[in-house]
């Protein structure tokens, strides 16, 4: 059976599906239990099967695992589970692993100038502190979405000097996973004030229409 896109093409074969879909966020209810009781990241449903891929945490480290959804236990029915806890124990451990950093300046000159941010120069992403890039601790440089920094490319930088990048330190598969993970934990992590005020904004709007 073969699935065409909304390109037209099948989807095994399409680029641009590929790539969106490399780069999807996680889903929301992404974060379940083990049989063995472990934390677990949903990272990817299979089509046409009962496993799905996971990022499991032992609470020192974390690793891949293909497991068959139904065992996987969603947090509310496990207690105690502190889920904020959770998710920063994730963020720090994928950071770590995916070689990544949350900048909190710029990292590039051209940045700030009227230059620009710098793109990737696969996809031509746009890179920047503005865009929440994350920074890769080998080459100190940002990370696009698909996994890429300077490390393992060779270029020229903007005095037109040649340069080749230290390799990946990391395969950039694991690391577009690590990106989505850490996406996904700094997003909970800081979701409950958001919610909260929204929440407030909203019962506001309501009593106003009300009056
Ligand atoms: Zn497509
Ligand atoms: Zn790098
Ligand atoms: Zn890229």
């Amino acid at each position: 059976m073969t699935v065409t896109c909304q390109h037209g093409l099948d989807v095994r074969f399409c680029l641009t599906c590929q790539q969106a879909g490399e780069t999807v966020p996680l889903r929301r209810d992404a974060l379940r239990v083990t049989e063995e009781g472990k934390p677990a990241l949903l990272l990817r449903t299979h089509l046409g099967s009962l496993e799905v891929t996971t990022l499991v945490s032992d609470g020192k480290t974390i690793r891949f695992e293909t497991m068959k959804e139904i065992s996987l236990r969603h947090p509310l029915t496990v207690i105690p589970f502190n889920q904020r806890k959770v998710l920063k124990l994730f963020l720090e451990l994928t950071l770590r692993k995916g070689y990544l950093f949350q900048p909190d300046q710029e990292l590039t000159y051209r940045e700030p100038r009227e230059e620009g941010p710098p793109r990737c120069c696969f996809d031509f992403s746009e890179l920047s502190l503005e865009k929440g890039s994350l920074g890769c601790t080998q080459c100190g440089k940002y990370v696009c979405q698909c996994g890429r920094c300077l490390c393992g490319y060779a270029g020229q930088n903007r005095r037109g000097q040649v340069f080749i990048g230290p390799p990946l330190p990391v395969s950039r598969e694991e690391r577009m996973e690590y990106i989505r993970v850490v996406r996904f934990c700094v997003d909970n992590i800081e979701r409950r004030p958001k919610a909260k005020v929204f929440q407030l904004a909203d019962f506001k709007r309501k009593s106003l229409k009300r009056r």
